[in-house]
């Protein structure tokens, strides 16, 4: 019998009441591992109240005490990284050190947030008029809600829930129903750490989840990460509802590569960002732009490499890359390499037929790496996200001719260049209509005291997520103008106050 999960709902384990289930699956097996509870709209609206009385708690907590916890949460993460590591391969499929890495990013975001008191002092001004002051203070803005995709089940939570919660917000988490159990896991950690009950809840569910917190007037702000047409869906409704929402969606990542670029190096990136985690994360590149004929040399050097990767169970430690989070995934992903084959592609290494021979592991869902040569701009599996293991080499003349391929892209998440020029650098990284730029860096994440966005179709709304932009989010300005106290006897004035003097 698979494990039937819980729903992490002011600050205890709640069955799910709905009688509706999703099947989370241990990808290297293909075996049901557990059964997500989806919760019904008055599941989720008994959430929402618990999270809006925990937010008169919260909020009129000390933003050092609310730091203070964010410090408790850091030390019991640190401590369980690698148990939340191995938990989160098992459901995701990503190998067991890049699933440490992805809770080491969220660790990240939560070391920024323990900084809270220095984002929330606000600004003051000393005497703008005879006897009057002029102050602002970030006030946290109420209860809100993030939905997050398969891919990072760790960091992604906590680029929002980490800085929300540290602002004085109560916080609904929707994971995604794939592989929920790191995000339960980090419910029953903030609440060790002391956040009061109902500060995070963990609500799982599917659409009458979701569309119950963009619908309900006690949800303030909604936060999103995961394909382009929920995110479109996401934001349209919720600032239909007059939420603040941010939104970020699918990606197509290029890499130029100059003719002068070291060509090792580049390999090794390649290899790297396009089949780690099986190119199931959104800045992987999954388009490498080969300029002057220097694509050529490179698509002889990461042949071989293609052909070796070591594919397997996600905690094995030999294995370079982990299956794929679910067999209609891996059945999308076929799809778009049998299409690329059909539009004229050239497809220099084929691993549809990839399996697995391990005892045991024979049902995972796994996919071979996958190299096309002679991709086109007209292309629809180029023009589209694929979300695998799958790497499209496109050859042209010039830098300009080459730029112009993310710039006339419906995406524009990361990219890179590599080279030794520094003009070609400069050029690119100042002309590039993409949100997040690598210069010989393959993915250029930014680090949490930046903040993280793309540009185009990957993101809708216009702040980004963590660092101060997260802290904008999540916070409403108040200024007050104070007059004390001689003014205060100067009787009615009946036209704007100009503060002259
Ligand atoms: P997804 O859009 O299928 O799901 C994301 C979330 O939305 C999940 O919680 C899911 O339950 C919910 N959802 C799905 N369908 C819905 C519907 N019809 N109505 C309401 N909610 C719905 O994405 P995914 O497959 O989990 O994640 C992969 C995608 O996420 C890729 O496109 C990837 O590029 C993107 N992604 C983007 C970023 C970024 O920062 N730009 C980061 C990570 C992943």
């Amino acid at each position: 019998m698979a494990l039937e999960l819980n729903h992490f709902i002011g600050g205890k384990m709640v069955k799910g009441g709905s009688g509706r289930f999703s099947d989370v699956y241990n990808p290297s097996t293909g075996e049901v591992s557990a059964r997500a509870p989806l919760a019904s709209k008055a599941e989720m609206e008994a959430a929402i109240a618990s999270s809006e009385a925990a937010f008169q708690i919260w909020s009129n907590t000390s933003v050092v005490k609310r730091s203070r916890v964010m410090f408790k949460f850091l030390e019991l993460l640190t401590k369980h990284r690698d148990q939340l590591g191995e938990l989160l391969a098992m459901e995701h499929g990503k190998i067991l050190s890049d699933a440490i890495g992805d809770v080491q990013r969220g660790i990240d975001v939560v070391e920024f947030a323990c900084g809270i008191p220095h984002f929330m002092k606000g600004e003051f001004s000393n005497n703008v008029s005879s006897n009057i002051d002029m102050y602002s203070m970030r006030k946290p803005l109420g209860v809100c809600a993030g939905i997050t995709p398969f891919n990072f089940p760790a960091m992604v939570p906590m680029w929002m829930f980490a800085v929300s919660i540290a602002c004085g917000n109560s916080f609904i988490l929707k994971p995604s129903e794939k592989d929920p159990s790191v995000p339960l896991r980090l419910g029953e950690l903030m609440l060790e750490a002391g956040a009061p009950d109902g500060v995070l809840n963990v609500v799982n569910g599917d659409k009458e989840a979701v569309d119950t917190i963009l619908n309900d007037p006690r949800i303030q702000a909604v936060s999103f990460v995961g394909s382009t047409p929920i995110a479109r869906y996401i934001y349209a409704t919720a600032t239909a509802n007059g939420k603040r929402c941010q939104a970020m969606g699918g990606a197509k990542n290029h890499m130029i590569i100059m003719p002068d670029a070291d060509l090792d190096q580049v390999t090794d990136a390649l290899i790297g960002s396009a089949y780690g985690s099986a190119g199931e994360r959104c800045m992987a590149i999954s388009v490498a732009i080969g300029v002057g004929g220097v694509g050529e040399e490179v698509i002889k050097m990461l042949k071989p490499r293609v052909e070796a990767l070591t594919i397997g169970p996600s905690l094995d430690t030999e294995s370079e890359m982990g299956p794929l989070v679910t067999s209609e995934h891996r059945d999308r992903v076929r799809g778009y390499v049998d299409m690329g084959v059909e539009e004229g592609a050239d497809l220099v290494v084929d691993g549809r037929d990839f399996t697995c021979n391990k005892q045991g592991y024979e049902g995972g869902y796994y996919f071979g790496g996958c190299l096309f040569d002679k991709v086109t701009a007209e292309m629809t599996s180029y023009k589209e996200e694929i979300f695998g293991p799958v790497l499209q080499m496109i050859h042209t003349d010039s830098f300009d001719e080459a730029i112009a391929l993310p710039n006339n892209h419906q995406f524009g998440n990361g990219t890179s260049i590599f080279t030794r020029d520094g003009d070609a650098a400069r050029q690119f990284a100042d002309q590039v209509e993409v949100g997040m730029v690598g210069i010989n860096v393959p993915i250029p994440v930014p680090l949490a005291f930046h903040t993280f966005g793309g540009w185009k179709e990957s993101a809708f709304g216009d702040i980004n997520q963590h660092g101060e932009a997260g802290v904008r989010f999540y916070t409403k300005v108040k200024t007050v103008t104070s007059r004390w106290p001689k003014g205060i006897r100067a009787g009615a004035e009946f036209v704007i106050p100009t503060l002259n003097d």
